[in-house]
């Protein structure tokens, strides 16, 4: 039974008990009499006591030798007390402890009622939180800090945040330029990918004291409780003169309109206005920088996401095999791993892993060893360990992935990559992964145009070539039977693009040098001009599809070294890929 049962018991028993020793204790002997009775008994003078309530009886005690209590009707006379007092008898005038009792027994039971309601959550924050948000800071010189090198892999993201960290510790020089420094930043990526991480290490980075709240802790708050918090938050970091304020699930205070109907609306507005009136409210170069991180950049309020407020949106994503290998290696670090156990090998086996997964999974293996009393950690405590890690996780999770999927994904890809190699040899391709982005891809080919005021008809025909070569090389890989539905966002945008190719630029040979937006729209035109463009534009695409297909069939040998590179790298770099493809 729960201890507030308890004593809530225990309490109404002793009340219950208290009321009947002394509402009924000592009348052992109760005799009702009529009040006519009584004014004969006190003229004759018999009656020795009288007890004065406010209550609808009155006791009487006689002046007899026995124990008996009489009662009889109140009178409620304004002077029945004079009346008995000339009469010589006795008068006790008594509080009336069955109502008190009965009021406290009320009372006792209101307040537990009103204590439960409070700690349920039903008037409060979260619950075990009594209403209230409360922020942690981490000093300069706590034990708890992280720094960079406590981050293993998310290189992109170090690179993206070192000159804010810059910033911070010299602000003078950024406004002698008259740079502004980012008013916040915004870490998105999936959960246990390294955000607070990140955000702590840039403050010890930057020297400055870190404080941190998460936004989960706003929800279902008094009206105004959230918007003091924050401001409190702020002067204390102002106090500090530079500082990090970090707020962790921004979405529990953040979200798009459409998306929290439900209660909280007016206390969830009123937090982030304050957010964001202090962070406009900084003077520049202050030496404070906000930053939040999400899971779910996509519910967020598009308020939040504006110029001047969180306007350096970083995503910290998966970590390939390769970062995956050195977060295994500093999580190692102080661990007894037995010689034998590569953790190269440990990084391939654990792909869509993210971070804290892999800290987690070393941990496991060392709670295994440990368990066996072994000297070492060895290969067997981790094979125990992935198994005890993946089936904690959600299973939305990737590290699942089926060998087959990841073979399609690598096809796909190689596909984009090796084409806009043979086609656009001045595009860039930074990066070629099969790791999915947070935004829902199975990987990307990142292909970057150079920058051109105006893209030719050949541009446009070669960018549709492109889109295509994803599924060119799932149906020369696979079999037409095997295509996937992982071409559909390219085929939307082959699509779109050949339909602006037709109707927008002029630039098709069957309708030529109109714009059919213009011409469709008028209503004397035939509607068979709908039909022609739709037509023109699946014969255009499927010529184009082809012409890729002999292309790459012609460059197979190429196709599948790309593949093959993902498959045991997941992420090639643009030298890499030049390697492979050759000139
Ligand atoms: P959430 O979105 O759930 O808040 P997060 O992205 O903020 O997650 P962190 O709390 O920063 O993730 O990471 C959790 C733990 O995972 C860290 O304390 C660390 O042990 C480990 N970890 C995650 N990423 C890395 C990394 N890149 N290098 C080293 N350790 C990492």
């Amino acid at each position: 039974m729960k201890k507030w049962y308890k004593i809530l018991i225990v309490v109404l028993v002793f009340l219950g008990v208290a009321g009947f020793v002394i509402y009924t204790g000592s009348d052992v002997n109760k005799v009702d009499i009529s009040y006519n009775d009584f004014l004969t008994k006190m003229e004759s003078g018999k009656v020795e006591q009288v007890f004065l309530s406010e209550g609808s009886m009155i006791k009487i005690k006689l002046n007899d030798d026995s124990k008996n209590i009489y009662y009889t009707d109140n009178p409620r006379k304004l002077d029945f007390k004079e009346s008995l007092l000339k009469n010589k008898i006795k008068v006790i005038e008594e509080k009336n402890y069955s109502t008190s009792i009965s009021t406290l027994i009320l009372l006792a039971i209101f307040i537990f009622i009103g204590y439960k309601l409070m700690k349920s959550g039903n008037f409060s924050a979260k619950k075990g939180k009594a209403y209230d948000v409360s922020f942690e800071e981490v000093s300069i010189n706590s034990e708890k800090r992280v720094c960079f090198a406590d981050i293993a892999g998310n290189t992109e993201a170090k690179e993206s945040v070192r000159d804010i960290i810059e910033f911070i510790k010299n602000p003078d020089k950024f406004a002698y330029y008259g740079a502004r420094i980012p008013r916040g930043i915004l870490f998105y990526g999936p959960p246990g990918t390294g955000k607070t991480l990140m955000a702590k290490a840039i403050a010890t980075e930057a020297k400055v004291s870190f404080f941190v709240v998460s936004g989960s802790d706003f929800v279902q708050m008094y009206v105004g409780v959230g918007a003091s918090r924050i401001r409190e938050l702020f002067t204390k970091a102002r106090e500090k003169g530079k500082a990090v304020i970090f707020i962790d699930e921004i979405d529990g205070l953040a979200k798009k309109r459409a998306a929290k109907m439900n209660s909280g609306n007016e206390e969830r507005d009123q937090t982030l206005n304050a957010l964001l009136t202090e962070m406009s409210g900084f003077t520049e170069n202050e030496g404070i920088i906000v930053i939040a991180a999400t899971n779910r950049i996509d519910v967020l309020d598009d308020a939040i996401l504006r110029p001047g407020r969180f306007d350096r949106q970083i995503e910290i994503g998966y970590p390939d095999k390769n970062a995956r290998e050195m977060i295994l290696k500093l999580h190692a670090k102080n661990k007894p791993l037995e010689r034998k156990i590569k953790l190269e090998k440990v990084a391939s086996q654990t792909v869509y892993f993210t971070g804290a997964m892999l800290e987690n999974l070393l941990n496991e293996a060392a709670i295994n060893a440990a368990k066996r009393n072994a000297k070492k950690i060895m290969e067997l405590d981790i094979d125990k360990a992935f198994y005890t890690v993946i089936a904690g996780e959600e299973k939305k999770d990737k590290s699942h992935i089926l060998e087959r999927d990841k073979e399609i994904t690598a096809y796909h890809e190689a596909g984009h990559a090796l084409i806009t190699k043979i086609l656009c040899p001045e595009n860039k391709v930074s990066k070629v992964t099969i790791i999915p982005s947070t935004r829902g891809t199975g990987g990307f080919t990142m292909n970057i145009p150079p920058d051109k005021m105006y893209a030719t008809k050949a541009d446009i025909r070669k960018q549709i070539q492109i889109y295509l070569s994803g599924r060119v090389a799932e149906e020369i890989t696979f079999g037409y039977e095997n295509i996937t539905t992982g071409a559909s966002n390219d085929i939307e945008r082959a699509t779109k693009m050949m339909m602006d190719y037709i109707r927008k630029f002029g630039m098709s040979e069957k309708f030529g040098l109109v714009n059919l937006d213009v011409i469709a729209g008028n209503e004397y035109v035939n509607s068979g001009v709908e039909k022609d463009i739709m037509r023109e534009c699946i014969i255009s695409i499927n010529e184009l599809y082809k012409e890729t297909k002999e292309l790459m069939n012609g460059n197979i040998h190429h196709l599948k070294a790309v593949a093959s590179a993902l498959l045991l790298k997941e992420t090639i770099n643009e030298g890499e890929l030049d390697v492979l493809i050759g000139s």
